[in-house]
């Protein structure tokens, strides 16, 4: 069956009308913050880089 009740992508619970919930799609503006830390948070995590390996060179 068609799930037409909105969930906030947070906490999983009905987020309401967006015309009656300001921080639509979530449920409140707390959970709306928190998704967006986590956005961030994964913005942040890159995948780490290989050091640059500087040959040594062999002074003769
Ligand atoms: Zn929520």
């Amino acid at each position: 069956m068609p799930d037409l009740q909105p969930t906030c992508p947070t906490c999983r619970r009905p987020s309401g009308a967006p015309s009656e919930n300001p921080a639509f799609p979530f449920c409140t503006d707390r959970c709306r913050l928190v998704d967006l830390g986590a956005w961030f948070n994964e913005e942040y995590r890159v995948p780490g880089k290989p050091a640059p390996t500087t040959q040594e060179e062999d002074p003769d």
